[in-house]
């Protein structure tokens, strides 16, 4: 999802910008969210069944949660995060009630004894409550109770920074998924539909309790973030995409008075497959389907169910993001949001300090999209044109363990960091391949920011160093500085970490030149006077 442009074009946002809190200190409750603790370690998640009722008159919600688990490591206590104000009623394991205590958003769960090693079990837990409400979704998450124009319930859970336990119990970090998905039975007044997740399997109307439960399945890990509901009052149409592993089914559910805008808008979706799988290889997720979801706000990266909100516009909510007007050649939030389930479900943080794998993948994404559908020429006018939003005003990176996230920056400083390695690699055959061969290398796997470099390192075979410490752990933009006299061009880089060492394209008398910079003042000679001299605009490199 994106959310520090709001801060530039709608500056009323201001106070809910970003998806996580600005902090210095961390809380012991930051460090019991954001790290392995030895109470989330010793088991491995294998699967969810979550099921949910949802009552929208009182806004409240009651459920369970059956997480089955293997053992890694013998163990008697264990950690499962719901925040405040829901709460726990009753978990049971083997048919027996355990006892739990309360630390805030984390419960201490007590077996009586010893669960041995590789087993696999299983507990049932039971909650209620009132779950927060989202005042503004999806940047601030909780559940949004809205109404749709004509007067239906319109209702959806957003919990991207927050977290999934927001409105259900998890082991709520991204370095585990359940291997085998999740099974949702969302329960909801009869005359509404829920949209989640993977497969509908099926329908079952409970007339006298006057509801309907929908069962969505998702066979494949999923990230818990991406785990959603949506209730509306939805009309659905479908169609198949042909895609590298066959026949792709994509179904789109939107609220019956936008069907035909809908109809007409959706049409980018296959679009966006087609440019991303070129890219970056096969839709990670064809066993699950694809869908595009209606939502009462703007949009969010749900995996096999990416929620819409973007008023059936092109651009940004109708807005060009890079001022260049190629941004509004294709609606934002399809592309986006789409290409979130390469970058982000297929390839996951590890831990979210490394959520510029996320978004700068994607961001940058979008000028992919342009390359394929429009010209390269076009892609590079927006990803240079994005530029503009571009704050350095601290790293990519953020804080490791404590649930903390980097810049906003991560969207598209890191999209022309990847832009510029491209024009570094010089090789659009092989950066191609470096793409493709992440989704292949760390297909449905989570990651950290080391395995990233280290592979586009190996497999681009670079000779660069300093690269990603330069633009991920340092807000510092390298700049060329150069003297000519004659035929001599005497140039290093400034502002750079110490080793920073890149091949960078300038243009001499109009003709493309490939200089070897680093911090060293070295020289280039030309075979005649030098009457122009002009960095590539492709890297992303000040120029003194
Ligand atoms: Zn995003």
């Amino acid at each position: 999802m994106k959310f520090f442009l709001l801060l530039l074009l709608f500056p009323i946002f201001l106070s809910a910008q970003s998806l996580f809190q600005h902090k210095e200190n961390f809380t012991r409750q930051d460090s019991l969210r954001g790290s392995i603790t030895p109470e989330r370690e010793w088991w491995n998640l294998k699967h969810y069944e979550l099921a949910v009722e949802v009552f929208p008159k009182t806004k409240t919600i009651k459920g369970s949660n059956i997480i089955c688990f293997e053992v890694l490591k013998s163990a008697k206590k264990m950690q499962i995060d719901l925040q405040e104000p829901l709460q726990i009623t009753k978990i049971t394991h083997q048919n027996k009630k355990l006892n739990y205590t309360r630390e805030g958003n984390v419960y201490w769960i007590h077996f009586s004894k010893n669960i041995p090693i590789n087993s696999e079990e299983k507990i049932i837990i039971f909650y209620e409550g009132k779950p927060t409400e989202s005042k503004n979704p999806p940047w601030s998450g909780g559940i949004t109770w809205r109404k749709d124009e004509k007067g239906n319930n319109f209702i959806a859970s957003s919990n991207q920074g927050i977290g999934a336990s927001i409105w259900w119990p998890n082991k709520d970090h991204s370095y585990d998924e359940p291997e085998n998905g999740i099974d949702m039975y969302i329960t909801v007044p009869e005359h509404l539909t829920d949209v989640s997740n993977g497969r509908l399997i099926n329908t079952i109307h409970n007339k006298e309790a006057k509801t309907k439960t929908f069962h969505w399945q998702v066979t494949n890990p999923i990230n818990n973030y991406g785990v959603n509901i949506n209730i509306g009052n939805y009309s659905h149409f479908s169609e198949t995409f042909k895609g590298e592993k066959g026949n792709l089914d994509c179904n789109y559910w939107v609220l019956k008075h936008n069907f035909l805008k809908a109809k007409k808008q959706f049409k980018q979706a296959k679009m966006t497959l087609e440019a991303f799988e070129h890219w970056f290889g096969p839709y990670p997720f064809y066993e699950d389907s694809y869908k595009l979801v209606e939502a009462p706000y703007l949009g969010m990266e749900h995996q096999s169910s990416v929620t819409y909100g973007n008023r059936f516009k092109n651009g940004y909510l109708g807005i060009d993001l890079s001022g260049t007007g190629v941004g509004l050649k294709f609606d934002f939030i399809i592309v986006h949001e789409s290409g979130h389930e390469w970058f982000a479900n297929s390839i996951t943080n590890k831990d979210v300090a490394d959520m510029w794998i996320h978004e700068s993948f994607t961001a940058y994404s979008e000028s992919l999209f342009i390359d394929y559908h429009f010209s390269t020429k076009e892609a590079e006018d927006y990803i240079v044109g994005t530029r503009k939003s571009i704050k350095n005003d601290k790293p990519l990176i953020g804080q490791y363990n404590v649930n903390n996230e980097g810049s906003g920056d991560m969207y598209y400083k890191g999209a022309n960091m990847l832009h510029t390695l491209r024009q570094i690699i010089n090789n659009d055959k092989k950066w191609r391949s470096i793409l493709r061969g992440l989704n292949s290398e760390f297909y449905h796997k989570q990651v950290t920011t080391k395995q990233i470099e280290n592979y586009i390192i190996e497999k681009g075979n670079l000779n660069i160093s300093g690269f990603f410490d330069q633009y991920l752990r340092t807000i510092k933009i390298p700049a060329l500085e150069y003297q000519i006299k004659g035929n001599k061009t005497t140039y290093s880089l400034k502002n750079a970490v110490k080793n920073l060492k890149i091949p960078i394209k300038v243009w001499i008398n109009q003709k493309p030149v490939w200089l070897d910079a680093s911090t060293r003042s070295k020289t280039y000679l030309s075979k005649e006077n030098i009457k122009s001299f002009k960095l590539d605009r492709n890297f992303y490199i000040g120029q003194d």
